[in-house]
């Protein structure tokens, strides 16, 4: 089976690595088709492919777009779209304006609990402004010494009910289904197990997304658990999604998964790469 990795992230959203960097850690990884994946954000994508052509890697357009379902921020995934696509493009730049807001609003909070200077501390990280994320509030809030790795971040601070956690309003589920299928893409459901739904709301939720024109979802991907694999590999069966493999990778020493070493697809499903 080929190795391809559908979602990952570089400097032009929160991830650690230059665009043209995510594509060369690849294909040293042994990835055949990459595709990058960034944070509401297409422009990393020319100088990926560039680097990914020079090695002789496949390379597919990606992004990753943050939507609200029913006040759940969720990601949906939208691949080998045309990214010149002018509605596509003013759909993500109304998704990106708004993040300095919230982000300062966020430090705000956090003051509020005594933690200093978040917003000009994340900032330092945010190598494009304009995508600052929660992602670098985590890396500030590890430096800072007050949490001690990543993943305790996002236990305590920066989601709902914890302090830094300020509301937002994103894309709907609608608009980011219509902008990359509008854009001739492939719109999946990214890390499907990393949302609190219940099995009624999920099945709820698959089912508003297949009615826009979704097509697939990340069975295998870096957040997922074995468990996630099974029960995300009979819900694409049942409901006739294509299947997808991402890592997820922001960036080395902090991703659970490096690029190309999830393992493969579980049998019997039906990869989406086959589109490409
Ligand atoms: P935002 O788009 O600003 O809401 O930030 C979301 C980003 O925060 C994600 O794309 C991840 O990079 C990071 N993130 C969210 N939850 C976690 C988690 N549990 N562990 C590690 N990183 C996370
Ligand atoms: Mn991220
Ligand atoms: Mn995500
Ligand atoms: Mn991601």
């Amino acid at each position: 089976m080929l190795n391809c990795d559908l979602h990952c992230h570089s400097t032009c959203s929160d991830g650690l690595l230059s665009a043209a960097d995510v594509a060369r850690r690849a294909a040293a990884n042994g990835v055949d088709m990459l595709a990058l994946t960034d944070h509401d954000d297409l422009d990393g994508l020319p100088s990926a492919r560039r680097a990914a052509d020079e090695l002789g890697m496949a390379f597919v357009n990606g992004v990753e777009i943050s939507i609200e379902w029913e006040a759940l921020q969720i990601h949906i995934v939208g691949l080998a779209f045309n990214s010149s696509d002018p509605v596509l493009n003013s759909g993500l730049a109304g998704v990106r304006s708004g993040r300095i807001e919230r982000a300062q609003r966020m430090s705000i909070e956090l003051a509020k609990v005594g933690i200093a200077g978040a917003f000009e501390g994340a900032m330092r990280y945010a190598a494009n402004p304009n995508l600052i994320s929660r992602a670098h509030f985590a890396r500030y809030l590890v430096e800072s010494g007050v949490c001690k790795d990543m993943r305790s971040v996002f236990e305590s601070y920066l989601v709902p009910g914890r302090p830094g956690y300020v509301d937002h309003r994103w894309a709907s589920l609608a608009d980011s289904l219509a902008w990359i299928i509008g854009a001739g893409g492939v719109a999946t459901v990214a890390h499907p197990g990393r949302y609190k739904l219940s099995r009624g709301d999920m099945r709820r939720f698959l089912g508003d997304f297949r009615d826009l024109g979704g097509q697939a979802i990340e069975v295998m991907s870096g957040s997922h658990t074995p468990e996630h694999v099974d029960l995300y590999g009979r819900l694409a069966r049942e409901y006739g999604f294509l299947a997808s493999r991402g890592s997820d990778f922001h960036g080395p020493g902090e991703s659970y998964v490096d690029l190309g070493k999830l393992a493969p697809l579980p049998e019997g499903l039906k990869p989406v790469w086959l589109l490409f």
